[in-house]
Parts: structure tokens; sequence; C-alpha cells
């Protein structure tokens, strides 16, 4: 039988935590085959710490035959110790009057100290996927704060904006959604990312030729995916957190798992694919296997989408901007 891998999960017990833990412990991100020990990491103080308690109990309790271990922590160097995955979930979240500079440099502290603990401690192949928002730029904060680390296992989530978008182009099809291949997110985990179905295919059929509206992806599509956080948050009254931390469970698992030539989305560090500054963490169409990921290269961009490409591009530069004086 295989030996335990690490995973780190940071924000353990906040709401992601609490809808992915349980799945990671199953066995649904590195298969039911391979035992996991459970590196949690929350914020030091009594609060987090006894929340973090509470659902360790209930991991205990569920009696997972992969879990090997459990280790609860509010230090990020005990956390991410010889970590082979790590998730990192908490961020500080945007309060009341807080402006979006505050919010960049309250995470960029995390991201820092995260980075530089990983930096020290972490395997050298460890698997680092970012959640917390702003999910590209505290990525590319991690990534800087890493330098010994190789700066492609650094990544971040635009899985949720892909399952999303491949969720809509169900619903307009009436196809089922596990048929929709080579469909890709650019940019930033942001409302200005762009879900580009250009290339998709439904049993070999085109979807832009099955849909035929380009209204449609205009007015409706691209709206409905880039606005559906806010959407579920008036709905429901909290963030998705179910759909996000299902969202981390397929990335994680298609990375370290392989993809069988299927095209996936992920946030991953440029190396100037479609002319993408270098080390920009930007939404891009992989492919995986054998633990890594590899670009789609060559697709013919239009007008229109170099247009949406460009203005992801331009929200995530100004992003990086506002923290370049931390790094
Ligand atoms: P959630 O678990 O709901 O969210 C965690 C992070 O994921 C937020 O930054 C959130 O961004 C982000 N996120 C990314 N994509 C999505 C998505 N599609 N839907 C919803 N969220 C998304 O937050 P909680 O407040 O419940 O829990 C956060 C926990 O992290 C707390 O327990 C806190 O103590 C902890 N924390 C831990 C730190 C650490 O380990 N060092 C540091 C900071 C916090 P957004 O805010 O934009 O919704």
């Amino acid at each position: 039988s295989k030996s335990p891998v690490r995973v780190a999960v940071t924000g353990a017990a906040g709401q992601i935590g609490y809808a992915l833990l349980f799945r990671i412990a199953s066995g649904e991100m590195l298969g039911k085959d391979q035992p996991v020990i459970l590196q949690l990491l929350e914020i030091p103080d009594e609060k987090a710490q006894n929340a973090l308690k509470g659902v360790i109990m209930e991991l205990d309790d569920c009696a997972f035959p992969l879990v090997a271990g459990i280790v609860a922590t509010g230090d990020p160097e005990v956390a991410f110790k010889d970590a082979d995955y790590a998730l990192l979930v908490g961020a500080r979240p945007r309060g009341p009057g807080m402006e979006r500079k505050d919010l960049l440099s309250a995470n960029a502290q995390i991201f820092t100290a995260q980075g530089k603990a990983l930096n020290k401690v972490a395997s050298r192949n460890v698997k680092v996927l970012v959640v917390g928002n702003p999910a590209n730029t505290n990525a590319y904060i991690a990534m800087k704060s890493a330098p010994d680390l190789p700066a492609k296992n650094f990544t971040a989530m635009l899985r949720l904006d892909h399952n999303r978008a491949a969720s809509q182009i169900a619903a307009k099809t009436g196809k089922p959604v596990d048929a929709i291949e080579k469909l890709a997110v650019w940019g930033n985990h942001s409302p200005t990312m762009y879900a580009d179905y250009r290339f998709a295919t439904i049993g070999g059929q085109s979807v832009k030729q099955l849909i035929n509206d380009d209204v449609w992806n205009k007015d409706t599509f691209l709206p409905t995916v880039g606005k559906r956080g806010a959407a579920i948050i008036a709905a429901r009254g909290l963030s998705s957190a179910a759909s996000a931390a299902n969202a981390a469970i397929d990335h994680m698992r298609d990375w370290a798992l392989g993809t069988n030539g299927k095209w996936v989305t992920m946030g991953v560090p440029s190396n100037g694919e479609y002319g993408i500054p270098k080390d920009v963490i930007f939404g891009y169409p992989v492919t995986t296997e054998n633990g890594e990921y590899k670009i789609v290269e060559g697709l013919d961009i239009d007008s229109f989408s170099q247009e949406r490409i460009d203005f992801t591009l331009k929200e995530l530069l100004e992003e990086q901007d506002g923290v370049k004086h931390l790094l």
C-alpha cells in the first residue's frame, strides 16, 4: 500500500475548509488508495483554534481509513513541514469600509509569511493551490516569497470559473456537462475572467456553432459566470463554499493524477505564453500528466478575445503593482 502524503490546508476552520477537509480525507482528491496526513493551519487566536479542534473532532468521528494523522497548528512552519500539497484557503476577507488596497496589503502579509514558510520547510515538490482571494495575486506573492521552490509549483484556483462556465453551457445546450471538452478560462479569478468556449466541443460538435449567439456570449454568458459569486451571496446570504471546495478538489486531483488529454483551467505562472508577462499568475487552459501541467499553446486569439484578455491582465498587473513594495 502507498505511504501517506502530507496535505496542508490553511483557513481550515472556515466555511470552505469545512466543505473541503472531509472530501480530502475520504480520498476524493488524491485517490481512494492514497493515505493522507492532514496539517491544518488556523490563525493562532483561541476562537479559531477552538473551531479547528471541533472540525478535527468531526474528522475523527468519520473514522476515515485513509487518514494517517492530523496536525492542528497556528504556525505555518508546522503546517507546511514536508507538505506535498498545500491548499491556501485562509485569507483576510474585505471588511466594511476596507479599500481594495487595504485588502491587498492585509493579504500580502499573510501570503508573504506563508511563502517564506513553504520555502523553508515544505517538500521541494510541494504543489501549492491558492484559493483565498485575491487568489492570483496571493499566489504570486507566495511564489515570490519562496525563491528556492520552483515557480511552477504555485497555482491559483480558476477551476470554479471553469466549472461555472461548463454548467452554463450545459444548461444552454441541454447537453450533459461532462461531455464538454476544450473549454478555457483566461486571466484573473475575478469578474474580469474571460470564459472562452470558441474551441469547446460536445460529442465532437462545436459549442460555438451549437449556441450560435454572440450576443448571448457577451451579454448573458460572460456576466453570469463573472458575477456568479455575488449571485450566490445574494441568494444564500453566505459566499459559495461547497462549490469552491469542489473546484479545489478538482484542481488538485487533476494536477496530481492527470487529465488524459482533457483541458482544464489552472492559474499558473506565465512563461510568456499568449503575450502575458513572465510570472503573472494567469488562468490558462492546460492538460496535465505525471504531476505536471502544460499550457495549451497555439490557440488563435481573435480581437474580441484579445480585448478580454487585455482587460483581465490589466487588473492583475494593477494588483501586482499594489503589492510590489511589500515583496
Ligand atoms: P471562506 O472559507 O468562505 O473563504 C476563504 C477564502 O476563499 C476567502 O479569501 C474567499 O474569498 C476565498 N474564495 C475563493 N474563491 C471563492 C469562491 N468562489 N467562493 C467563496 N470564497 C472564495 O472564508 P471563512 O471566513 O469562512 O474562513 C476563512 C478562514 O481562514 C477563517 O477561519 C480564518 O480564521 C482563516 N484564516 C486563516 C489564516 C491562516 O491560516 N493563516 C489567515 C487568514 C484567515 P472572498 O473573501 O473574496 O470570498
